[in-house]
């Protein structure tokens, strides 16, 4: 079998009726992209840059982040690299910046409200990607949007410092495509809305999930609610690609659901355009898509759509995959 992935590290990644999709690695630091090269990945689907703001005493400077940034671009050789702008709150803390104590934190300050809340620290990071942008095929995306206003706001900010930096002189990429990660229920059913104005959608599961099902991804006792094939969830997730694609736009998905053998053939017959997942599963998922029929799984997960439990859906996808 790892003979067999080995030979695939070189390929598109084709299902077997002639379906392209694109497999992607989740990275949390530039030496990760070692792995994902060696793993044949064809992108990085989210570059998690909270690594870059934990394990030191301040906020990481312009510098050190468009020196990070540049070098996974350039060590990605033009394969596309999406990077998620800061997702700190909820469970990740850093040590020099004063949070407020709440009572539920994964419902509360963090990300992209944070973000647009401390200007000065997106600003920031806004600058360091847009520098870094020159190197290679930057795509940027936003973490925890609810509403339309956040992502506007968030683009605005975007393009006051694209101009600046060129008011300054400064080398920006015309191309660089800006997505949101759609993680928050509204987000997906208002996805038709969002789709006219983004370039792409991420479908970031871990979270999604524990929103949808109001249940603590965290939590032990009420893991049993977490629940990726619960037909909740795959119409969410139909929502987002359809709404994408009805403007021309792609969707990708992030979360853990997008490497789960279970859901890569219910993702596949849903229509997703990219799988971002830990880049040790890309060669095994490169194979199971090679074996699979899109047109079948189109079929399958259309059935999928119309069952009650997320038992029925295992129990369907298991029947009609092995
Ligand atoms: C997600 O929520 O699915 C996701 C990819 O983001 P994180 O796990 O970093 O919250
Ligand atoms: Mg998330």
């Amino acid at each position: 079998q790892i003979a067999e992935w080995k030979k695939l590290r070189d390929e598109p990644t084709v299902s077997a009726d002639g379906k392209h999709v694109e497999l992607a690695a989740n990275i949390g630091t530039p030496n990760d992209v070692t792995g994902v090269i060696e793993n044949g990945g064809e992108g990085v689907g989210l570059y998690r840059t909270e690594f870059l703001y934990m394990g030191r005493d301040k906020l990481p400077s312009e510098e050190i982040q468009y020196n990070a940034y540049k070098t996974v671009l350039e060590n990605m050789q033009g394969k596309p690299v999406v990077v998620r702008t800061l997702d700190i709150g909820g469970d990740k803390e850093l040590p020099y910046l004063e949070l407020p104590k709440e009572m539920n934190p994964f419902l509360g300050y963090r990300a992209i409200r944070l973000c647009l809340d401390r200007q000065d620290i997106f600003r920031t990071q806004l600058r360091a990607l847009l520098r870094a942008s020159a190197h290679g095929d930057l795509r940027i995306m936003f973490p925890m949007i609810a509403t339309l206003g956040e992502f506007r706001a968030a683009r605005d900010l975007l393009l006051e410092e694209k101009t600046k930096l060129r008011e300054e002189g400064k080398e920006v990429s015309d191309s660089i495509q800006l997505g949101i990660m759609v993680e928050i229920p509204s987000t997906a059913v208002l996805a038709d809305q969002f789709a006219k104005e983004v370039d792409f959608f991420s479908i970031g599961t871990n979270d999604l999930i524990q929103y949808t099902m109001a249940a603590d991804r965290m939590n032990e006792q009420v893991a049993y609610l977490y629940q990726p094939y619960n037909p909740a969830i795959l119409r969410l997730v139909k929502i987002v690609i359809d709404a994408a694609h009805a403007e021309g736009k792609w969707t990708g998905m992030c979360g853990e659901m997008a490497g789960d053998a279970t859901a890569i053939p219910l993702l596949l017959g849903l229509g997703l355009d990219e799988f971002s997942m830990s880049a040790t599963s890309i060669l095994p998922a490169r194979s199971q898509i090679s074996k699979l029929s899109a047109a079948d799984m189109k079929e399958m997960a259309a059935q999928a759509l119309q069952l009650g439990t997320a038992e029925e859906v295992a129990a369907l996808v298991q029947s009609r995959v092995n």
